[in-house]
């Protein structure tokens, strides 16, 4: 008989994915997980590498969305009974440097993960096609950008501001028309700013974390008042796992840290932190330093949590100082396979996204 709940990941080798693989393989649910991902610059293997088991199985494919008949055939051949599609371009700064591979990637990438799995899915018996999900991850980025005041929720209009943020619109949009058109069962997800371990260093707060600990400025772009609601990773992955098992199919639900803090707190939160477990002469904030905006860049996101908290009981656990206090260690212990990983990548942390005239 045959027991295992089959999930396909995508994006498994990203920040997030990887984060989500890490806790199923640690439950005590018989699973098997294929990932695919196609292994970008942001991809790090070792986040997941070691953790097969004979109990539990987990296989990497180095495939790209983009490649409709790998898809489907491996569709075909795992017969997932839930598909959770984190892949994408993620990188604001990367997509206004080279806003086409946004679109190539993200909107192509998921019109045709979604195509091959209702057509894999109109195919299945009536019971197995019941117990089908598609799940969605996306961002609030597609909402725009909030003033001082008011909060994005699921009916916020849709006003992406960056191509990023389009391209990552244009992905809930094809959700929700597969569910609208053709009653595919999908759930969409819409979260604020993760943090966490295994972050590309090239977002905000491992950027920091990393330049700080070698003495170098930590570049703030403007005057530092940009807000974001951040959200740590495990209360991410809690979400997603309880959206996945209780959400409504065809809905979506917004996901925020309840922790709005502009940048400039988040680099000195670090900072203060860095002091106490790393003493240096003078205080690490000495490395602030204020750069060049980015083009566009929005001002504010914050999310109203309500229907995921109301509906489906979920609430994020830990707050901004902890979360952070957990970062920065996980960073300072690897800093080196960090440093290892950005050079594999051709990264070195220098300014991206100002757009070359
Ligand atoms: P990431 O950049 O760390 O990882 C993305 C992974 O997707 C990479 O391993 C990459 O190789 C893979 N990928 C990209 N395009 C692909 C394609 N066409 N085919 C196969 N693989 C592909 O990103 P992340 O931070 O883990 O984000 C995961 C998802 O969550 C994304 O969809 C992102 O839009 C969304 N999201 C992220 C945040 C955040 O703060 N990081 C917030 C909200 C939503």
């Amino acid at each position: 008989m045959e027991h295992k709940y089959r999930i396909l990941v995508t994006g498994g080798a990203g920040f997030i994915g990887s984060a989500y693989i890490r806790r199923l393989l640690s439950s005590k649910k018989d699973i098997e997980i294929y990932n695919i991902d196609k292994l970008s610059y942001a991809s790090d293997l070792s986040a997941i590498n070691k953790l097969d088991n004979s109990k539990k199985i987990h296989k990497h494919f180095k495939i790209n969305l983009c490649n409709y008949e790998e898809i489907f055939s491996l569709l075909k051949s795992f017969k997932p009974k839930l598909i959770v599609n984190f892949a994408a371009e993620s990188h604001v700064d990367r997509s206004l440097d080279t806003p086409k591979s946004f679109f190539e990637n993200n909107v192509i990438g998921t019109l045709n993960l979604i195509e091959a799995a209702r057509i894999y899915w109109d195919n299945l018996p009536d019971k197995e096609q019941k117990n089908f999900k598609f799940h969605h991850i996306s961002t609030d980025e597609v909402f725009g950008s909030l003033n001082a005041s008011g909060f994005f929720n699921e009916s916020t209009k849709y006003d992406p501001r960056s191509p990023y943020s389009a391209s990552k619109a244009s992905t809930d949009h094809i959700i929700n028309s597969w569910h609208n058109s053709y009653g595919f069962p999908t759930l969409l997800t819409n979260c604020s700013n993760n943090y966490g371990p295994y972050q590309f260093p090239e977002k905000l707060i491992p950027l920091s974390i990393i330049r700080a600990s070698q003495n170098k400025d930590i570049l703030i772009y403007g005057d530092g008042g940009n807000i974001r609601d951040w959200l740590f990773i495990e209360d991410h992955i809690n979400a997603l796992l309880l959206v996945q098992e209780k959400g409504l199919l065809g809905e979506s639900y917004c996901i925020g840290g309840v922790a709005e803090k502009n940048n400039l707190e988040v680099a000195q939160e670090i900072c203060e932190y860095l002091d106490k477990i790393r003493p240096k002469n003078k205080p690490h904030n000495r490395l602030i330093k204020f750069t060049k905006d980015r083009p566009g860049h929005d001002k504010r996101y914050s999310i109203d949590n309500y229907k995921i908290v109301k509906s489906l009981g979920w609430e994020p656990k830990y707050e901004f100082k902890k979360g952070i206090k957990i970062t920065v260690d996980w960073y300072l212990k690897n800093e080196n396979a960090m440093q290892e990983l950005m050079k594999r990548s051709n990264y070195s942390g220098e300014r991206l996204g100002l757009i070359q005239k």
